[in-house]
């Protein structure tokens, strides 16, 4: 399923077609976890919020900004955190199934015991987005 947003006016969907690439932590990839999983995610919660980011980077797919010789390059990017148990995806900091625990709340309870932070960056002029996950220690 997609995930439709609309920022400044703009509507942008999420989708298969316009995923540049899904990366997953290199040292630990969290399983359980992809693309689809992820607008899964996004589609469930309703604390989605993207913010304006720039990057040095363009993007890759149609290079807004790069003719225009532009130092930094407009993205919206938004990251929320998601928590593994034995490298299996459990559950998200914008998931309300375990009512909002904290990842020291639920790893004390051994429902999980890894954080990964989860980036999405989203192309503002034409909606490519990539998925990125982190381990990140608490
Ligand atoms: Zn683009």
């Amino acid at each position: 399923m997609d995930y439709k947003f609309i920022f400044e006016g703009k509507e942008y969907i999420l989708g298969e077609e316009n995923l540049e690439y899904f990366a997953n932590d290199e040292n630990k990839p969290l399983e359980g976890i992809d693309y689809k999983k992820v607008l899964e995610i996004l589609n469930k919660s309703d604390e989605v919020d993207f913010q304006k980011a720039y990057y040095e980077n363009c993007c890759s797919k149609c290079r807004w900004g790069k003719e225009e010789k532009k130092k930094v390059f407009d993205f919206l990017e938004f990251y929320f955190y998601v928590y593994g148990k034995n490298n299996k995806y459990i559950t998200s900091s914008i998931d309300g199934e375990y009512d909002k625990k904290s990842f020291t709340r639920l790893n004390r309870e051994g429902i999980v015991d890894k954080s990964y932070l989860l980036t999405i960056i989203v192309c503002r002029k034409c909606g490519t987005y990539s998925i990125e996950i982190e381990e990140f220690e608490v």
